[in-house]
């Protein structure tokens, strides 16, 4: 009996049940495709990755792309390089020193602060708290659950009636940590700033915060494996979805009308059994289960983006601006991610962008770029602002790619986090002045 006692409290204290994945040795190379060689040859290196993990997707010609590659991979990857005749910087030498020097105290913390990452158990008692603190302004939201039985949970921030309603949705990637952390801080500036421009977008708008949509995702990051992406589901092969590619909005479309193209209609896809539909993946999302932009086997075959979008449905009428959370490569991105159609009032939120854009700048010096998703970033469907934008018309939909340009990347150190949720806040500010939707 004595043994089990003590075999349990070394399983217990070691902080957790899983070994946790090592990434000794590997290196994050940077490379500029030039030609259209260069782009076809990584964009089949990226469907069939064989070890390799793509940190930042093939986009379109002289676009940047990270690639992460095992110490057993280097000598092959640096081959095909010298046959492409492209050309690579290293961005980081050995992943697992940075996950290491930046990795959060195991132990539980008592107090809430935006010097480190937390867990999830540490945000949502965070969450609760604030609801006792802040009565009759903050309500606890439940805005869906997750594969492992978790609850998708936030806040609704609300000083008064008739407000319009801003949705900030984070952490649908689950190593994109600065999200959920960003979030959080936005999210207590609203509390308890003093700030006359921040306590007028607090008090003349109802928020919704949701700081973590793929928990059980970012559970798996902190437990098993820091640099993974998806939900947590099990797939034919592999495990997880990527939910940012499962909403039903041209889900696996590539362009549109082609392809695995399905109906539109939220009611459609959440009351339809899945379907198994084998897909190409022309449209920025893949059907195999293995790599990071699966899609899933239907739209909204995850009960994440399901519940997700369920909620978000509910609150339809009172949400004007939807934010998405993400990282990195300091983008202000547009929908759609589909193809290079422009939304109705693109040009305003073009307009619009470029003022976040200033007033982001203004504090630290942080260069964002703004634009469409395809012309910025790359083809990208299924995505949630895709979905919100085309299937629930939320008129004021943006996309944040989060600090930095790829010298940290998915493990930015702590320190950035305050500076990141100010800049932040600072052009949402600006967002909230240029949509006139408060007097
Ligand atoms: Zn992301």
């Amino acid at each position: 009996m004595w043994t089990i006692c003590m075999m349990l409290l070394i399983v217990i204290t070691s902080g957790s049940w899983a070994e946790k994945a090592r990434f000794d040795n590997y290196v994050v190379y940077r490379l500029i495709p030039t030609t259209k060689n260069h782009l076809d040859a990584l964009r089949i290196l990226e469907e069939e990755p064989d070890g390799l993990n793509f940190w930042k997707s093939v986009g379109s010609m002289n676009s940047s792309v990270d690639v992460m590659v095992p110490p057993h991979k280097r000598a092959d990857f640096h081959d095909a390089l010298r046959n492409l005749d492209l050309e690579k910087e290293v961005f980081i030498q050995d992943v697992q020193h940075l996950i290491d020097s930046k990795r959060p105290s195991d132990n539980p913390r008592t107090d809430f602060n935006w010097n480190s990452y937390h867990r999830i158990d540490e945000i949502y008692s965070w969450l609760n708290s604030l609801s006792l603190t802040n009565p009759g302004i903050v309500t606890p939201i439940v805005a869906g659950t997750t594969y492992e039985g978790r609850q998708i949970r936030g806040v609704k921030i609300s000083y008064k009636s008739n407000n319009p309603g801003v949705f900030i949705e984070a952490g649908m990637h689950a190593r994109e940590w600065i999200g959920p952390a960003t979030a959080t801080y936005i999210l207590n500036e609203l509390l308890t700033s003093n700030d006359p421009n921040i306590r007028y977008i607090a008090q003349n708008f109802d928020w919704y915060i949701v700081p973590s949509a793929n928990p059980d995702g970012y559970e798996y990051t902190h437990t098993t494996n820091r640099l993974w992406r998806k939900t947590r589901s099990g797939g034919p092969v592999c495990h997880g979805v990527d939910p940012n590619r499962n909403f039903g909005f041209h889900w696996m479309g590539g362009s549109r009308g082609s392809g695995c193209r399905i109906s539109d209609g939220l009611r459609t896809h959440l009351v339809a059994k899945p379907k198994t539909i084998s897909c190409v993946s022309e449209g920025g999302a893949s059907s195999n289960s293995c790599l990071e932009t699966h899609a899933g086997q239907s739209a909204f075959s995850e009960v994440e983006t399901r519940s997700l979008a369920w909620y978000i449905w509910s609150i339809s009428r009172k949400i004007q601006v939807y934010i998405a959370f993400h990282s990195y490569s300091q983008l202000l991105l547009i929908p759609y991610g589909i193809d290079s159609e422009r939304v109705s009032n693109y040009q305003q939120l073009l307009r619009i962008g470029h003022k976040m854009a200033a007033s982001l700048a203004r504090r630290y010096g942080t260069r964002y770029t703004v634009g469409n998703i395809v012309d910025i970033l790359y083809v990208v469907s299924g995505s949630s602002v895709d979905w919100v934008k085309g299937s629930i018309g939320v008129p004021f939909t943006y996309t944040y790619e989060l600090r930095d340009q790829g010298r940290y990347g998915f493990l930015l150190p702590a320190n950035h986090i305050i500076p990141t949720g100010q800049e932040t806040l600072d052009s949402i500010v600006t967002l909230l002045h240029e949509t006139r939707l408060s007097p």
